[in-house]
């Protein structure tokens, strides 16, 4: 039997300038990509019609052509990783997995289990750095844990970043017969249908860099929902690595300040999800941890779809549920509303945003929503509570992003304020002060 190397794809669906499969091509031995829908996550889904499931699905399908007209053979199992990976170390002489890290909590549970097994076969599991450009400890505050404040974080970033952070790994180029191996026994992959999903497909932009022009004017759109291309949308590609974000850091790197500060948001967000995987469920601050939310589920219905009287939120909510985008704007927009004016728990939101958002990555929902509701590492002060009225005014002065989804606006079956802001603002600011006192 042939030694071969595996190389484990996960959020990095791309041939290209890729770091663990440029290590694995460069291994000596023949490489054999595999894509695991894993049970584990596939099972909790709360749809079968998952338009994110669609999309892994076509990019696996493209992989798996791709490397067949290299000369080789593409792996697609389903089913439960240990499991899968104890089959395959049946079926095969397997000399070491590469893969790429991931720092969700699941994940690093899942790869230490796969290392474990790996081990007992006498096979090594490597791992690379590849969807960030600064990882886990790479850059600490001077107390040794991560910044608590993102100016310093940025500023670490911008400090320490180097060209070869962000030069191109040339897994492309590599990607050739020689390299590969046929497989001639592989099992099929499976359909979407044998895994029990209905194809449900989402338009999304290409897998490419944005436009220039619209990179050039970012910091100008970037806060403008009704604009039709106000910030790249390339969102979708970075949760699932179809695009490297070292060359969209290139081009944001040459082209725009702003942009290149919100991806290094995203650095830090990652960052600060492997130091705190609790986060991912609790809030960082002990202080808010008994928030008495009032958790109203009619209220919580309507804000799901859209029907707060709040058009910005409105409009936000209802781009999501159809085509599971929202643009930032609309996000902050629509999570200070739950967390704020209608006292729900930020995990109800965050839930429900994982459940719709094509680009759902746990870091930057997280992040986000702890940041929103004031009660994370990094955290808007608890006591700010946003003006739906003044952000319309701000963001969307003609209505544009408003009437694109809310088609019945400024008519009677267009629903009045689920609340006064006024009244909530003072609800939430009196909640939070009691939570806050309490704990102190
Ligand atoms: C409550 C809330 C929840 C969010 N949930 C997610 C999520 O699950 N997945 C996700 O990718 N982003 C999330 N974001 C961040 C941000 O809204 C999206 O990344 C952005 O809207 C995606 O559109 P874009 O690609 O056009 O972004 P652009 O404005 O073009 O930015 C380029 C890239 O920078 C990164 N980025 C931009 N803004 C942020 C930010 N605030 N935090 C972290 N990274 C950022 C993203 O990777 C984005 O694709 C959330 C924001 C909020 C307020």
């Amino acid at each position: 039997m042939t030694k071969i190397v595996l190389f484990w794809h996960r959020r990095d669906l791309r041939q290209h300038d890729n770091a663990g499969l440029t290590a694995a091509l460069q291994s000596g031995l023949p490489v054999v990509p595999l894509f695991i829908y894993d049970r584990e996550i596939l099972d909790l889904l709360p749809s079968r019609r998952d338009a994110r499931v669609t999309f892994i699905y076509d990019e696996v399908e493209r992989l798996a052509r791709q490397t067949e007209q290299a000369g080789g053979t593409f792996l697609a199992e389903y089913g439960r990783p240990l499991a899968v990976f104890e089959a395959l170390l049946g079926r095969y002489e397997v000399a070491a997995v590469y893969t790429n890290e991931d720092y969700e909590p699941y994940a690093a549970v899942r790869d230490a289990a796969v290392a474990e097994l790996l081990a007992r076969h006498g096979a090594g599991l490597h791992s690379f750095k590849d969807q960030v450009i600064f990882a886990k400890n790479e850059l600490l505050g001077k107390s040794g844990k991560p910044a608590k404040v993102f100016g310093a974080y940025s500023k670490a970033w911008l400090a320490a970043v180097q060209d070869e952070h962000l030069a191109p790994y040339p897994s492309q180029e590599l990607y050739r017969e020689a390299n590969l191996v046929r497989l001639p026994e592989a099992a099929p992959r499976p359909t979407l249908e044998q895994m029990n999903f209905v194809r449900h497909e989402q338009q999304v932009p290409a897998a490419e860099l944005p436009d220039e022009e619209l990179v050039r004017n970012y910091h100008n759109t970037r806060d403008k929902p009704g604009l039709i291309n106000s910030s790249t949308r390339r969102s979708v590609h970075l949760r699932f690595g179809t695009l490297s974000v070292r060359e969209l850091m290139r081009q944001a790197r040459a082209l725009n300040p702003k942009l290149l500060n919100e991806l290094i948001w995203r650095d830090y967000f990652m960052m600060l999800l492997w130091h705190y995987p609790f986060t991912a469920t609790e809030s960082y601050d002990p202080r808010l941890r008994n928030v008495p939310y009032r958790n109203n589920e009619a209220e919580f219905q309507a804000w799901c779809e859209g029907r707060t009287g709040y058009p910005l939120v409105d409009a936000g909510m209802r781009e999501l549920n159809q085509t599971g985008y929202m643009p930032n704007r609309a996000r902050i927009a629509a999570a200070g509303f739950l967390v704020k004016h209608l006292l729900i728990d930020w995990r109800w939101g965050d839930r429900y945003f994982a459940d719709k958002l094509l680009d759902y990555d746990m870091a930057q929902n997280v992040g986000n929503w702890q940041w929103m509701a004031g009660t994370g590492v990094v955290a808007a002060p608890w006591f700010r509570v946003y003006s739906p009225q003044s952000q319309q005014e701000q963001y969307d002065p003609s209505f544009a992003y408003v009437w694109q989804w809310i088609p019945e606006f400024g008519t009677c079956e267009y629903p009045k304020p689920i609340v006064d802001h006024k009244f909530a603002r003072e609800r939430a600011i009196a909640t939070f002060r009691a939570a806050y006192q309490a704990r102190e």
